[in-house]
């Protein structure tokens, strides 16, 4: 079973849920359209890594980055509750892994993006610092050059929204990890590039080898 770390204590994984076209700025630079709704995804749990050494897959020749606020879900909630911000357990800073090569062709052809976007190592988080999260600053350098550099506060589905939909549509558990969307700058990376992740005043190095 794929565990994270809340603080310091190993957590199983359940489901990992990802949602889409959360940031104006990022739609555009991918000439995507706003959706009146979440655009929600799945990554399989063998996705998930928290190691700092990062693998490509081999059938991709644009592996994109893109850094995210990940939040971790505490307490199974019942299908008739109202989930509220108090049912996360924790936040940690993600990376959400995209074959977009892949996706285009995917999405040229009207086919789900499991394999753009589900590869092993697809899923990177960082620890979760234990709490229910606010705003909060999200970084990404690659070889010392800022790529990305957002804030929350911008996401179009806050936080509590996101909630809301996931558990009206599949039910949120404890375990379920939500990608929750990134914010402009997201680019191509390649075997040898080093990686700074941040969240707030947290660092996280990372390389592709
Ligand atoms: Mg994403």
């Amino acid at each position: 079973m794929k565990t994270i770390l809340l603080n310091t204590t190993p957590m199983p994984v359940n489901n990992i849920y990802c949602i889409g076209r959360s940031y104006a700025e990022h739609i555009s630079e991918l000439n995507n359209v706003p959706s009146d709704n979440p655009v929600v995804f799945l990554k399989p749990t063998t996705s998930l890594t928290t190691a700092n050494q990062l693998t490509l897959p081999k059938f991709s020749n644009d592996i994109h980055h893109e850094v995210e606020l990940v939040l971790y879900i505490g307490t199974d909630i019942d299908d008739h509750k109202i989930p509220t911000l108090d049912d996360i357990a924790g936040y940690a800073v993600g990376l959400d892994l995209t074959a977009r090569d892949i996706q285009s062709q995917l999405k040229a052809k009207g086919h789900p993006w499991t394999l753009a976007k589900g590869f092993k190592n697809a899923a990177w988080v960082s620890p979760f610092v234990a709490g229910v999260p606010s705003v909060h600053h999200l970084s990404l350098a690659v070889n010392g050059q800022l790529r990305q550099n957002d804030s929350t506060d911008k996401l179009l589905y806050n936080f509590t929204y996101q909630l809301h939909y996931l558990h009206a549509h599949f039910g949120l558990r404890a375990g379920d990890l939500i990608f929750t969307g990134t914010p402009k700058g997201v680019g191509q990376l390649k075997t040898g590039d080093t990686l700074v992740a941040g969240l707030d005043d947290k660092r996280f190095e990372l390389s592709v080898i």
